[in-house]
């Protein structure tokens, strides 16, 4: 299929699915309507939705912002600092702007909680495999092989002062396709704030977060995604304030080849991707920055030594579906989530 079609069904997809996730519920009759935006960005459906405002220019303010994170750390813009880092790997350190510093010192900050797991070094693995693109493929092994040495999240040298990132070996290569629209969507939040905007809804292509309650004082309530179905379904419902959800899984990108799924969570160990009995990984937690890092962290550290992380953890509670539909979810999760699709079973 064309890849620009594609990327158009994909994204059609994913609004369906955002907007289905959401089961807001009807406002008070007392209230105005909400206000609300949408837009592509970032590769995906971005929405935003206000409903105690209805100050319009501050969706100018919220695009505007999100793209210049866009301009800054897409690997898609040719001019992006990404690129710009990536470009001068192995020959020269790249100045770069608070945001895109931030973003990478905080993916390694990941690499290390994960023991390697998470590797924002995974560039070189990501484009041989191309999974999401028209190129998608698999790979030799000796393809794999030679881009093996050039992931280590270890070897990056950031500079605090000079906000300076340097990859040590040429070919290497950032991706901070794992954690960038968590940052965007606590930006997203951080400006609404700042506005005094006390109820809001950020949907980036199924990443939510949500700012304080719904305008008669309940809690947001958020289905979590059925993996085995693309069209919104969803498992149960968690009920949140002034957190965000977030959902890291098997079905959001991937390619089939003789009856074999290949998705894009790879294994920075092996090059390839990561192959155990999850289906998806959700994170609840207050920041979205760390509820999509973590969504990768567990999925990739898989099941067990997720739980153990998520439990070990005061800032987050997960859930986890198995590929054999069971789902497991950590400490806490049991007062907000509700499971109401009886095709899974609560463990
Ligand atoms: P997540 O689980 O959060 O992340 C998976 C992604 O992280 C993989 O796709 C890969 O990029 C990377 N990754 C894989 N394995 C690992 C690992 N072990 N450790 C760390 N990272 C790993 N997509 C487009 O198609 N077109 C665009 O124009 C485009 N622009 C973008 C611009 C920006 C600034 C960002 C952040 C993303 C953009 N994307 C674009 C990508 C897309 O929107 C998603 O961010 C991406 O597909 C993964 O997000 P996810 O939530 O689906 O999965
Ligand atoms: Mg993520």
């Amino acid at each position: 299929m064309n890849h620009l079609i594609r990327n158009i069904l994909k994204v059609v997809t994913v609004g369906l699915m955002s907007t289905s996730m959401l089961l807001t519920g009807c406002q008070s009759s007392e209230n105005a309507d909400p206000i609300t935006r949408s837009n592509l960005k970032l590769g995906t459906l971005v929405g935003i939705t206000i409903h105690d405002s209805q100050d319009t220019q501050l969706f100018n303010i919220l695009f505007d912002r999100l793209d210049a994170i866009e301009q800054h750390m897409s690997l898609n813009i040719k001019t992006s600092e990404i690129n710009a880092i990536n470009a001068s790997a192995g020959i020269e350190p790249v100045q770069v702007s608070e945001d895109t510093f931030e973003v990478i010192q905080s993916s390694l900050h990941y690499g290390d909680l994960s023991k390697g797991a998470f590797d924002s070094t995974i560039g070189p693995l990501v484009t041989l495999w191309g999974i999401g693109s028209d190129n998608a493929k698999l790979p030799s092994q000796a393809e794999i092989d030679t881009k093996l040495p050039l992931i280590d999240y270890n070897s990056v040298i950031l500079n605090i002062e000079d906000k300076t990132v340097f990859l040590p070996l040429q070919g290497m290569a950032l991706d901070l396709g794992a954690i960038a629209k968590g940052y965007a969507a606590d930006e997203m939040y951080r400006i609404l704030d700042e506005n005094k905007v006390n109820s809001a809804v950020i949907n980036l292509g199924g990443n939510i977060l949500v700012k304080g309650r719904k305008v008669d004082n309940t809690p947001w309530r958020v289905g979590v995604q059925n993996p085995f179905d693309t069209r919104g379904a969803y498992i149960g419902v968690v009920s949140i304030s002034d957190q965000t959800v977030v959902t890291s899984g098997i079905y959001e990108r991937f390619f089939e080849l003789d009856g074999q799924r290949y998705h894009h969570i790879l294994n920075p160990a092996t090059g390839y991707p990561v192959n155990n009995n999850l289906a998806s990984v959700t994170i609840i937690t207050s920041k979205s920055i760390d509820a999509d890092a973590y969504s990768t962290v567990l999925f990739a550290s898989g099941l067990e030594a997720g739980l153990e992380l998520a439990n070990g953890s005061n800032e987050i509670m997960a859930i986890f579906v198995t590929k054999d539909k069971k789902v497991y979810v950590s400490d806490g999760v049991e007062s907000i989530f509700e499971l109401s699709d009886n095709n899974f079973i609560l463990q």
